[in-house]
């Protein structure tokens, strides 16, 4: 059997009340004595049809505070019955002796009517968003209950403004509701008359679609990127022009449900969908699988190892040499990361940079990796008689910051670090995130005196033209072209090529991955410059990288 809460109880218990009453009318009707004894006092029977008739009024009111909608419902009725008894008791007797009974029931109509438009209307405000109009997350959660409860078929879709706390801080919170109504615009231009469409926290919108043409194919029609002019009144007085682009997660839910399906459970899987996307540049909509959820668990995982890691100090650094290709003389390492974890075992940075990268916590790295490397270094080059660099990675996302110049300049000046033996190893993909950003920092850079490596050259799609204006002061092939030098002829002709180009760029070029001699002799042939690989020298911790180092010196 149902659950019945104590609100129904109440009705219940309420409505037997009512329907009491209603009887005692009926039964007074039939009186014919003008008095009743109750003890010492004689009351008259239209005083006892009066305070019956109120009582009724009073309970009526009971109802509707109690469950605005059933309440009404219930109190409607009532006093329907209630009139039709007066008016018939009217009729029957010739009499107008109820007619303040048909006053009192009048006034309850009344006021049963103004109190149910006055909960219905502040019931809605509850559920609507103020600032586009559509439903807010109490409607979402309501709404998907409902369908649940119901056992309905239907697909929700998480949408999400792209940039939005970008385009906040830039022209302020007035232009962000301007987009926000835009966004919700263009949202119920795809809706069918069923579909709802909700504002559920900042950016992001939910759509309950039910059963009908393709939610995906109608969201393709919105969400990719618009040009937006958004109205001086909106954006601190200048217009402005902004991108207004859209992407969403999508679940579609069919029953019968997992027992465990909740409103939020399946808006979780939305949002797992969602966040899938923000690896893609374009159509950036994701139908949610299984498998997203584990990808995601282990991001969640990796991130908190991470933090951990910085917090517990976890993370260590090794030195791998690299050498000039024709003597053999040590130009300095690379900066490599590792975690080892309280159990003992280690990480591989494979392991955890890519997730690193994902979220904010790849700058944390870079800064930690960047602060250690020079500190350990500084006193290793103050005690050499000669240059020797350090080679530190920095992800895109970093070098595409804004700050990032003023960030390492504050580094270099608080470890007092010799600006020219820093090398920073970046990849092209620096180039394609934030490529005038980028350009700007290596300019700042190399004006303080450090050198800019491209990294794993050869992976990338730049094309020559673009390559030749980047400025960079050492290219660094990568592993993968190296490990085929030896079968494949074409590429030993392309990695020629590639040295020849770097070459012309006045740029020096470093092999990477070097494992064996016929490697080695192929590359010398070519006029590479420098090699870094374990056929000279595997990743050192800083004692042994420290101890080559001065073994170089009595050279
Ligand atoms: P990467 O920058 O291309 O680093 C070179 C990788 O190749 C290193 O792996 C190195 O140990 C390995 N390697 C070098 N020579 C040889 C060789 O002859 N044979 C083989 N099999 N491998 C060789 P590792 O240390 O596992 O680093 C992997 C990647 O992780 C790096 O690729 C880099 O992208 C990233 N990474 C490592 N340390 C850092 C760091 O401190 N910061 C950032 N942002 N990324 C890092
Ligand atoms: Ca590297
Ligand atoms: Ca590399």
């Amino acid at each position: 059997m149902k659950h019945i809460t104590k609100k129904n109880l109440l009705l219940i218990f309420l409505t037997i009340l009512c329907l009491i009453c209603l009887f005692l009318l009926r039964f007074t009707g039939k009186q014919e004595a003008p008095f009743i004894q109750l003890g010492n006092f004689r009351i008259p029977s239209t005083a006892r049809s009066g305070v019956i008739s109120g009582s009724l009024s009073l309970l009526s009111f009971l109802l509707i505070f109690t469950d605005y909608k059933k309440g009404f419902r219930i109190g409607i009725v009532i006093n329907c019955i209630s009139v039709g008894n007066l008016l018939y008791g009217i009729i029957k007797a010739h009499s107008l002796v109820s007619l303040p009974g048909i006053v009192t029931s009048t006034l309850s109509f009344i006021i049963l009517i103004t109190f149910y438009s006055f909960y219905s209307r502040l019931a809605e405000s509850n559920l609507t968003d103020f600032i586009t109009g559509q439903g807010n997350r109490r409607k979402y959660v309501k709404e998907l209950k409902e369908h649940i409860e119901a056992k309905r078929s239907f697909t929700l879709a998480c949408v999400e403004l792209d940039d939005f706390k970008h385009i906040i801080d830039l022209y302020g919170i007035s232009a962000g509701d301007y987009l926000l109504n835009k966004a919700a615009e263009k949202l119920t231009s795809i809706l069918d008359k069923k579909d709802i469409l909700f504002r559920i926290t900042g950016s992001t919108f939910a759509i309950i679609f039910e059963p009908g043409e393709s939610p995906e194919e109608r969201l393709k029609n919105v969400i990719s990127a618009e040009n937006i002019v958004i109205p001086a009144d909106n954006a601190k007085n200048t217009e402005a022009s902004c991108i207004l682009s859209l992407s969403a997660g999508i679940v579609y839910s069919h029953p019968p449900y997992n027992f465990t399906r909740t409103a939020s459970s399946i808006l979780r899987d939305a949002e797992t969908a969602l966040a899938t996307t923000r690896n893609m540049t374009e159509h950036k909509i994701c139908i949610y699988n299984e498998s997203m959820e584990n990808a995601e668990l282990k991001q969640r995982e990796a991130e908190f190892l991470i933090k951990e890691s910085l917090e517990n100090n976890y993370f260590y650094l090794v030195y791998q040499p690299q050498f000039t290709m024709q003597e053999k003389k040590l130009r300095g390492f690379e900066t490599l990361i590792r975690c080892r974890k309280p159990d003992g075992s280690t990480v591989n940075p494979s392991e955890f940079i890519p997730t690193a990268e994902k979220s904010n916590l790849i700058m944390k790295i870079d800064d930690y990796v960047l602060h250690s490397a020079m500190k350990e270094f500084k006193s290793v080059i103050e005690n050499s008689n000669r240059e020797l660099i350090i080679s530190v990675n920095i992800s895109a996302k970093n070098i595409g910051c804004r700050d990032f110049a003023d960030r390492i300049k504050k580094i270099v000046e608080e470890v007092d670090f010799p600006p020219e033996c820093l090398e920073l190893e970046i990849t092209e993909y620096s180039f394609a995130e934030s490529r005038e950003t980028t350009i700007a920092n290596i300019n700042t850079l190399k004006e303080m005196g450090i050198k800019i490596a491209l990294d794993d050259f050869g992976t990338g799609y730049t094309s020559i033209a673009q390559l030749m204006k980047l400025p960079i002061s050492l290219l660094k092939i990568d592993k993968s072209l190296i490990d085929d030098i030896e079968t494949n002829e074409s590429m030993r002709h392309m990695i020629d090529s590639v040295i020849y180009m770097g070459h012309i760029m006045n740029c020096q070029v470093i092999s990477e991955g070097v494992e064996n001699d016929k490697q080695l002799s192929l590359l010398k042939d070519n006029k590479c410059d420098f090699i870094q690989g374990f056929v000279w020298g595997r990743p050192l911790n800083f004692a042994d990288a420290e101890l080559l180092t001065q073994q170089h010196e009595e050279y």
